[in-house]
């Protein structure tokens, strides 16, 4: 059964810059000690009455006492500002676990991943749960961004998918440079190509809304029904 919600508190123990407007920070537990979570889940930052932000956990509930949040800084909101200034020793106090965009195990169908740039995060996270817990069976994922430098996480994708051949990675940008050897084109377009047939499949979309809708039309105008379709709207 899923853990319930609770106020918690923790304190930075690192940051790293993923890529100039991406960043990353590792949250060390205090308060409980350990959080008992399902990768693809959330946490919530307050930042006064009724604000908060949300941000998915990036880390997978192998390292319970240690979370690591990722965040696309380029926003420029509260959350983003928050995020920016964030160093280690810096005590945070939030709200989680939230949410039920988790993949369920005993679910026989064959998962179809779709993030837009950093809609990746609750993705990376169940990537990673699957493979490091032996899950054999075929997946694929189709990540888009705008272009190569704001594929978060592409070179772990990369090497999971030369490990696990039943992992299909497809990374897919909307402009492309000399170096890049993957696709150019729109998310929607490139589930509509590299999905033949929907057949016993389960997707899991994660991104604006604006793509989690034109995905799911794709997938609906090949016969996948509505619920096969999961999804997890950042902004
Ligand atoms: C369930 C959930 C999980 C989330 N997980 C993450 C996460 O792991 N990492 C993360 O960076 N964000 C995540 N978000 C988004 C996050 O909560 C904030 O909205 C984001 O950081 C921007 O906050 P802000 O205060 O800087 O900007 P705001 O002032 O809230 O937003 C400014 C504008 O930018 C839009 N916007 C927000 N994010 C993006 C984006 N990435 N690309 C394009 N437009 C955007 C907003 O809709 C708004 O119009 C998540 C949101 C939800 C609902």
């Amino acid at each position: 059964m899923a853990a319930k919600p609770r106020e918690c508190r923790a304190r930075v123990s690192a940051v790293r810059t993923l890529t100039p407007e991406i960043l990353e920070a590792d949250l060390e537990l205090q308060d409980p000690p350990a959080l008992e979570f399902e990768a693809g889940q959330w946490v919530s930052i307050p930042f006064g009455p009724k604000i908060v932000r949300a941000y998915s956990i990036a880390s997978t509930p192998r390292s319970p006492k240690r979370i690591t949040l990722c965040a696309d800084v380029a926003p420029g909101g509260i959350g983003s500002e928050w995020f920016r200034a964030l160093k280690p020793g810096d005590e945070v106090g939030f709200k989680g676990p939230l949410g039920g965009f988790v993949f369920t195990r005993a679910d026989r169908r064959r998962p179809l991943f779709v993030a837009e740039e950093i809609g990746i995060v609750p993705i990376r996270a169940i990537l990673a749960e699957l493979y490091e817990t032996g899950f054999g069976r075929p997946a694929t994922l189709i990540y888009w961004a705008r272009n190569p430098g704001w594929l978060a996480y592409d070179a772990e994708f990369r090497s999971l998918a030369r490990r696990f051949p039943a992992f299909s990675y497809h990374p897919v940008v909307g402009q492309a440079d000399r170096e890049w050897t993957g696709e150019q084109d729109g998310a929607p377009r490139a589930v509509d190509r590299l999905t033949p047939g929907v057949n016993g499949l389960v997707a899991y979309v994660s991104g604006g809304g604006e793509m989690i809708n034109r995905v799911r039309e794709v997938l609906v105008a090949k016969g996948l029904d509505r619920k096969s379709v999961k999804w997890e709207k950042f902004w």
